[in-house]
C-alpha cells in the first residue's frame, strides 16, 4: 500500500471513530492531512465523517486546486489557514463536539487561553487554546482570525461552531481533539465549584519534563489570575 493510500484509510478510520462516539453529528465535522509534495487529502463537503470512501476523499495540490476525488469541505479555509501559520503542522481535524462549543459560548472566557490546565493530559497534548469570535460558516473573515494567532496556537476555538486543532500527524490530532473535548466537559461539570487547577509549578514541571511550548508555561499567569483561582496566584 502506498503511504497516500494508507493515509487515506486512517482518515477514513479515525473518521468513522469520532463519528460513531458522537464526537460530531450529522456531516458536520472535517479532517485534512498535509502530504509531502505540499498538497492536502481532505475530507468532501456534506459528507458524514463516519461513512467516508477512501477513493473520494477531495486531493488537492499545492496551490489548492483540486485534482481528483470530491469536491473539499467549504470550511478548508480554516484548515489552510492553519496549515499556512503552523508549519509543523501535518494534520487539521475539526469537529462540531459538543462540550467545546459549549465552551466557546460562556461569558468568562479568556480568548488567549480558553481552558484552564486541569490535567496533565490537556497541557501535554493540546497545551493551549485560543478562541476567536462567531463568524457566518464560510466567511473568509474566520481564516483571516486564524492568521492573525500568527502560529502561536495548534488548538482553535471557532465560537458558536467548534474546535480546530493541528498536529504533527492525524492521530495526535485526533488525540489533542479528544483531550480538549473532555477538558471542555470538565470545564463545564466544575462550573461554579472553584475547582483546584494544575499550579504554575506544576505546569511548568510538564513543560520542562515532557520538552513541550515554553508559551505554555509563560502565559500562565493569565489563567492563575482568574476571579475564582486568587488561591494560585501566590503559590
Ligand atoms: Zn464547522
Amino acid at each position: 500500500m502506498s503511504e497516500e493510500a494508507r493515509l487515506r484509510e486512517e482518515i477514513c478510520r479515525f473518521g468513522r471513530s469520532l463519528f460513531e462516539r458522537g464526537l460530531t453529528a450529522g456531516s458536520s465535522g472535517n479532517i485534512s492531512i498535509r502530504l509531502n509534495d505540499g498538497g492536502w487529502i481532505a475530507t468532501p463537503t456534506n459528507v458524514s465523517l463516519g461513512f467516508l470512501d477512501p477513493a473520494r476523499l477531495s486531493r488537492l495540490d499545492a496551490d489548492g486546486r483540486l485534482v481528483s476525488g470530491d469536491e473539499p469541505t467549504k470550511e478548508l479555509p480554516l484548515h489552510t489557514a492553519l496549515y499556512e501559520t503552523r508549519s509543523d503542522a501535518g494534520a487539521i481535524v475539526h469537529l462540531h463536539s459538543t462540550h467545546s462549543v459549549a465552551v466557546s459560548m460562556l461569558p468568562d472566557v479568556d480568548p488567549a487561553n480558553a481552558l484552564p490546565p486541569m490535567t496533565a493530559y490537556y497541557v501535554m497534548r493540546v497545551g493551549r487554546t485560543a478562541l476567536v469570535p462567531y463568524y457566518r460558516p464560510g466567511d473568509p473573515a474566520v481564516a483571516d482570525a486564524i492568521r492573525g494567532l500568527a502560529g502561536r496556537y495548534t488548538s482553535v476555538l471557532l465560537a458558536n461552531h467548534g474546535p480546530v486543532v493541528a498536529a504533527r500527524s492525524l492521530e495526535a490530532a485526533v488525540y489533542a481533539t479528544e483531550e480538549l473535548e473532555e477538558t471542555a466537559k470538565l470545564r463545564l461539570l466544575l462550573h461554579g465549584l472553584n475547582p483546584r487547577l494544575l499550579t504554575r509549578a506544576q505546569v511548568r514541571d510538564l513543560v520542562t519534563h515532557f520538552g513541550l511550548d515554553e508559551a505554555i508555561a509563560e502565559e500562565m499567569p493569565e489563567t492563575c489570575s482568574h476571579p475564582h483561582h486568587h488561591s494560585h496566584k501566590s503559590e
